[in-house]
């Protein structure tokens, strides 16, 4: 297989972390047998500097030109007196809006040997494999009418959660695909009880799941929901929601995991997916070799996976990353008594040596 993928590295520890990950990417081509053609352009902060802009034309032709899109992170303290259509965060909003990436998938997997490093107890997060789906164009965050306007006393700010049936039977395909390939069990998170987009959410997704006999579809409340990921987050597999629940739910699931700096996320839709760390910039630790490069490393797995359907060469990776953590390996982040403390390039040499050895 042959393919080309563009590097968006941006800013902070971007530059620091993405270099791992394409290492490890090239690694896994040559061993099964497929050729990665990495094509870098600017963006956020650093396209700023060069163009004026967050994301350049550029940059946004390569992205869509190619067959994946592989970013770090943006943004950073230099930017963030500009306006608010200039700053480096909006290049991720133009990019999944020109790319049509309707879908976040977020995993929230657990390392065994990273138990210790949760606010819970090992017994209840050891062995959760959790997918969050989360619908990324649409809802709340989008819907009109919206604003802020005056009133006889005051003041009345107002937002629209609105959603149509096509966009819930395109984010309920992609969870009842995903969880094809898992566990096969959805539930879908919303808020019937009260919101009338919510009754049309579960009516759509129990329409929709009739084409997939084969994975079970289980409906909550979001509030409910947000209990049950602290409770007893095991039960759970694919997750399917809407942008503003999912917002919410997906970090929670996030941090069940322990560190920030472990987990990828895709942003798929269309023809061109992205592929991205959860975390930011992280401005306090850039340019310090401090960086846990795992989460964008992943990140490359799930580009493998979900763009390229290669999913025994995203094993390969996620193996090599386990294994280095067996072996008690851990970056700043992660680090607990009695493991070996390295910076982010020996983590990303570790792991691609460890992927020459399986
Ligand atoms: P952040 O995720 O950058 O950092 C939060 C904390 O987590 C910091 O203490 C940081 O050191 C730590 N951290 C993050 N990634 C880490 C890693 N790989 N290894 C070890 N520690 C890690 O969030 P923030 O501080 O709120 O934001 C910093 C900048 O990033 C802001 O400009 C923000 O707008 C931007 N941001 C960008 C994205 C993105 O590019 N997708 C996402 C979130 C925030």
């Amino acid at each position: 297989m042959k393919k080309r993928i563009a590097v968006l590295a941006g800013d902070g520890i971007g530059p620091e972390i993405v270099p791992a990950a394409i290492k490890v990417l090239e690694a896994v081509g040559t061993k099964c047998g497929h050729s990665f053609d990495f094509v870098s352009a600017a963006v956020g902060g650093q396209a700023i500097d060069d163009t004026g802009w967050p994301l350049p034309d550029d940059t946004l032709n390569l992205a869509k030109t190619s067959d994946a899109v592989l970013l770090g992170a943006v943004g950073g303290p230099k930017w963030e007196g500009l306006d608010y259509e200039r700053r480096p965060e909006r290049a991720l909003l133009g990019l999944r809006e020109m790319l049509g990436l309707f879908a976040n998938l977020r995993p929230a997997k657990l390392y065994s040997e990273l138990a210790d490093a949760s606010t819970l107890k090992r017994e209840v997060i050891d062995g959760i494999d959790v997918l969050v789906v989360r619908e990324l164009t649409g809802g709340i965050y989008f819907g009109k009418p919206k604003g802020v306007e005056a009133t006889a006393t005051g003041h009345r700010g107002f937002n629209t959660e609105v959603y149509t049936t096509e966009e819930i039977t395109r984010i309920a395909k992609i969870a009842f695909e995903a969880a094809r390939k898992r566990r096969k069990l959805v539930h879908s998170i919303d808020k019937a009880n009260v919101l009338e987009s919510s009754e049309l959410w579960r009516k759509v997704v129990i329409e929709v799941h009739k084409g997939y006999p084969d994975v079970e579809l289980r409906h909550m409340y979001v509030d409910n929901c947000a209990m049950q990921l602290i409770r007893n987050p095991k039960q759970f597999d694919v997750i399917v929601t809407t942008n503003l629940f999912g917002d919410i739910l997906s970090d929670e699931a996030a941090m069940l995991t322990g560190s920030i700096g472990m987990l990828p996320s895709a942003s798929v839709g269309a023809k061109v997916g992205m592929y991205e760390p959860i975390h930011g910039s992280a401005p306090d630790i850039a340019g310090k070799d401090m960086a846990n490069p795992i989460g964008m490393i992943a990140s490359g797995a799930m580009m493998l996976r979900y763009s390229f359907d290669l999913g025994k060469e995203a094993d390969l990776i996620e193996n090599a990353i386990q294994k280095i953590l067996a072996q008690g390996y851990r970056t700043k982040d992660i680090e607990a008594p009695g493991t070996k403390l390295v910076g982010t390039k020996d983590m990303g040499e570790l792991i691609l040596k460890q992927l020459g050895q399986s």
